[in-house]
């Protein structure tokens, strides 16, 4: 992928790791965030600190895939973005979603005409329960109408082209859809193997996505303290405690949505920060 210039850098970082290059892809400006604010009475800390929120997408060239994992909230820009890495939307040949939350998958859908697909190519990993409840008008009963209209849409323009996942399963060559449910119902991890080298050695750990499982390092450190914002926070608990026994028996390169930008690094536990 072509190098950056600043002030290029500070949206898009560029990364490689085990035959794979990807790019982190910054979403919406750092949001300044209360750290108390994710921590529930028992747990706020006496000092509170002020953590920067970040939100990013994700692209990968994996083996011979250009893959998204997430797709931002505007398509247009992260396309635009896309366009200097010198790759076209209809390349995008597989999207890997963690969850359907707005700021993750609304740039999955162009904001112009009928609201097209953004990467028209693709299949689309998804949790197959989650899937199933996307089919369910109940729900959609609590969310405001413009949240109804995009995951709807979302939801039929995707309809042929979905790769439902019912637990740990491998959606390509390398890639495996990690369930860990609790953020909201239906959350995943996504974990992409390393690519032989030239001597077809093995060389490295994998890279590992986890979307929101983790808001903020802290809960690294504190898999069991609830996290705000949880939709099922025992369940969430419990897919963090499974991550970090799985981040300790791979090692990856660790890539977490709302970590302070770029929010990528080596994993050994809670060495991201
Ligand atoms: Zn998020």
């Amino acid at each position: 992928m072509s190098k950056l210039q600043e002030p290029l850098e500070d949206r898009i970082h560029l990364f490689a790791h085990g035959g794979a290059e990807g790019a982190l892809l910054k979403i919406l400006d750092d949001d300044p965030h209360s750290l108390n604010d994710l921590l529930d009475d028992d747990h706020k800390l006496d000092q509170d600190r002020t953590l920067p929120f970040s939100y990013t997408c994700c692209y990968l060239r994996h083996r011979d895939r250009h893959v998204m994992i997430d797709g931002g909230i505007d398509g247009d820009e992260v396309t635009a973005q896309l366009a200097i890495l010198d790759v076209v939307p209809e390349d995008v040949d597989l999207v890997l979603i963690t969850h359907v939350d707005r700021d993750h998958v609304a740039g999955l859908i162009l904001q112009v005409g009928d609201g097209e697909l953004t990467y028209p190519n693709a299949r689309y990993a998804i949790d197959a329960g989650l899937w199933a409840a996307l089919q369910e008008d109940a729900t959609y009963e609590e969310l405001p109408k413009h949240l109804q209209r995009l995951f709807k849409a979302l939801t039929a323009r995707i309809a042929d082209r979905v790769i439902p996942c019912d637990g740990e399963t491998e959606v390509a060559e390398g890639i495996v859809f990690v369930p860990c449910p609790g953020h909201r119902p239906g959350h995943a991890a996504y974990e992409l193997a390393s690519v032989a080298g030239a001597d077809g050695a093995l060389g490295d750990t994998p890279i590992l996505h986890v979307g929101d499982a983790f808001m903020h390092p802290v809960f690294m450190e504190h898999p069991d303290w609830p996290m705000i914002g949880d939709s099922l926070p025992d369940q969430a608990v419990e897919s963090r405690k499974q991550l970090l026994g799985r981040i300790e028996r791979t090692n990856p390169l660790l890539i977490a949505t709302h970590f302070p930008w770029p929010g990528i690094g080596p994993a050994h536990c809670s060495s991201i920060r």
